[in-house]
């Protein structure tokens, strides 16, 4: 009778444990888990614990969100991004950190029925939180669906994508003044106004939906949000008191929004 080690082989493609080429990383992967005795959820790539589909309630945004997710990000215990994708309805979540040779990037950019833009602060972007609300819809084509693309990452490799994706550094930049601090206390940021891609996507939404035909009012994006502070409120029972005063972000007044 062959092993079961044997027959977890077969199922990922390999002839044999000594043969090193893997066609099938998923399926190690999984192996892996299923060797360890534990379990791990692929939608939300959390264990199984923590896994926080269950809190999941999918919306339309009316907007199509791109989610460029850098590969560090995407490694993280908790990545607000693939949480996002998982909570928008017809959005797109996207692996890498140049993107003019992505064949899905290109083909999102090739589409006449969309309009593009950017979420990048700074230089040359502009900010929609100012103005009136007739200021804010002359910013995008009405006769085109809004298209937005969001780097999930750091400072750095956010700018290092810009740097390095023409034909993104090329879009329409939109940015906007952000209403409230960030709720992400299980993760230090860089400065108070600094929010995570959840949040920013959070608030693009109330800000800019109703241009969309997105109500607001209905509050169907707090589902966003919702499953954010159920994860934060399970990762946070796991950290020690000293070390939430001392490593974490929390809301104060000293935070306040530049
Ligand atoms: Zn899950």
């Amino acid at each position: 009778m062959k092993s079961a080690r044997a027959n977890a082989f077969k199922a990922t493609g390999r002839k044999s444990p000594g043969q090193r080429t893997c066609l099938k990383p998923f399926a190690c992967a999984s192996l892996i888990a299923a060797m360890t005795h534990r379990s791990f959820c692929w939608t939300c790539r959390q264990p199984g614990s923590a896994c926080y589909c269950g809190d999941l309630r999918p919306f339309d945004p009316k907007i199509e969100f791109v989610i460029l997710i850098h590969k560090l990000e995407s490694r993280r215990r908790i990545a607000t991004g693939r949480m996002s994708h998982l909570c928008l309805k017809g959005s797109h979540l996207i692996e890498g950190d140049q993107f003019d040779e992505n064949k899905q990037v290109n083909a999102l950019l090739d589409r006449d029925d969309v309009f593009p833009v950017v979420l990048y602060p700074g230089t040359g972007s502009i900010d929609l939180s100012l103005g009136s609300k007739q200021e804010l819809a002359s910013q995008f084509l009405s006769d085109r669906k809004l298209m937005i693309f969001v780097i999930d990452g750091t400072w750095a490799t956010a700018r290092r994508t810009m740097r390095l994706s023409r034909r993104l550094a090329g879009l329409k930049r939109v940015c906007f003044s952000p209403s409230k601090v960030s709720q992400f206390k299980v993760r230090k940021q860089p400065a108070a106004h600094c929010l995570s891609t959840l949040e920013a996507i959070h608030q693009m939404i109330e800000l800019v939906g109703p241009t969309q035909g997105f109500d607001p009012l209905e509050k169907k994006q707090d589902a966003l949000v919702d499953v954010f502070s159920k994860m934060v409120e399970r990762q946070l029972a796991f950290v020690p008191e000293a070390h939430k005063a001392q490593n974490y972000f929390v809301a104060s007044s000293e935070n306040a929004l530049k």
